[in-house]
């Protein structure tokens, strides 16, 4: 039964790579993801169904339009095939190889590995458009912080570590103060960061990062920070509620208690929630004291969006060990491009991506390598 298992699993990968494919053209050049159909970009014409069966269409047309004979892109069938071969993997190596103890049995975590594949696929498609046109497509990564939140509190894994009275009521709390600064930011309340714009214009379909001139970084990082200002005042008061308020500690407890129907679902749903800010607080954290200490911009928006991503569907502690395996790989590639020169340089995000997805794997080698015995 396994086998057929797999081979779904290869079929659905596939399947996601060629829907990969068309969000990596199109997000960044503000087109829509499902209108019009496919089309050839050389001759416009429509492509037929039975030519546009993952995999194998590539193949059986010879990677040329069967219209107008244009080369199609090898960069189709590799993204199809990378896919499928990624889910499969994550499957071998939780299921088969059982690299982490505390993953259970297939029929039981399911969402789980259902919400690892969805950020697998959500990353592989925000690092391809950010290794090309060095933006990432934010909507991507919203998409796979909802399907994190959703799976955890559908299926309370043990993958996920649950959120304590404490940080349930900080975690709502934060998130309470993000909604309003970001309905405050659309209303014109306040006032946007003019560092790096990396949103592409929607209209013209251009997908320049348009770096406002003659701005003090030190300035508009602060601009940040008052953003952050009612997530911070919010979690803050939330926690010295909970701290120093016994009858809603208790009334918490009883909420997330594991022995009634809802609280394991809110405690894994919390959790997830919990670990979007973590990944949020460790990037955002950095690019304000970096920006602050240095006086130019450090790190980018769309990376703080790529952590919130990583630490919705793999909890907090997968989103910190990230954090920190992250530069070590970037560290690795910059030595290579030492040694190899003539490579281009590659932005951060497809790091924390590789990153998050090898933590994700290694998770209790990782531990056993840090805590020893
Ligand atoms: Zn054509």
């Amino acid at each position: 039964m396994q086998v057929v298992l797999v081979i779904f699993i290869f079929a659905i990968g596939a399947c996601i790579g060629s829907f990969l494919n068309v969000v990596i053209y199109r997000l960044p050049r503000g087109e829509s993801i499902v209108f019009p159909g496919s089309h050839c970009p050389a001759c416009g014409r429509g492509i037929r169904w039975y030519d546009n069966v993952p995999l194998l269409s590539w193949l059986l047309l010879k990677a040329r339009c069967r219209d107008c004979k244009a080369r199609i892109s090898p960069r189709y069938i590799l993204i199809e095939l990378l896919t499928a071969l990624l889910f499969v993997g994550l499957y071998a190596a939780l299921y088969v190889l059982d690299l982490r103890s505390d993953t259970g049995r297939f029929e039981h975590t399911w969402p789980t590995f259902i919400g690892y594949c969805v950020l697998l696929a959500g990353l592989l498609a925000a690092s391809a458009v950010d290794i090309e046109l060095f933006i990432v497509p934010l909507p991507v990564l919203w998409v796979c912080a909802v399907v994190g939140i959703a799976a955890a509190a559908y299926n309370p894994s043990p993958l996920m570590p649950k959120a304590t009275a404490v940080t349930a009521a900080v975690s709502v709390a934060a998130t309470l103060g993000l909604v309003i600064s970001a309905l405050l930011l659309r209303l014109g309340l306040l006032r946007p960061s003019f560092l790096g714009v990396e949103e592409p214009d929607a209209k013209s379909g251009s997908v320049a990062i348009t770096k406002a001139s003659g701005v003090d970084p030190r300035k508009e990082i602060l601009r940040e920070l008052l953003f952050l200002a009612p997530a911070l005042l919010l979690g803050l008061a939330a926690f010295l509620l909970v701290k120093f308020a016994p009858p809603v500690r208790q009334w918490l407890n009883h909420l997330l208690d594991f022995k009634t129907a809802v609280g394991p679902h809110l405690a894994s749903g919390l959790g997830a929630l919990l670990g979007m800010l973590v990944g949020i607080a460790w990037l955002w954290g950095t690019r304000i004291f970096g920006t602050l200490l240095f006086g130019k911009e450090a790190m980018g928006m769309g990376d703080v969006h790529i952590m919130a991503a990583i630490g919705a569907v793999a909890g907090w502690k997968v989103v910190t060990l990230t954090f920190f395996a992250a530069p070590v790989f970037g560290l690795i590639y910059a030595l290579y491009l030492l040694a190899f020169k003539g490579k281009r340089e590659l932005p951060y995000g497809p790091w924390l991506a590789f990153a998050a997805m090898f933590v994700i794997v290694f998770y209790d080698a990782i531990w056993s390598v840090l805590i020893p015995g």
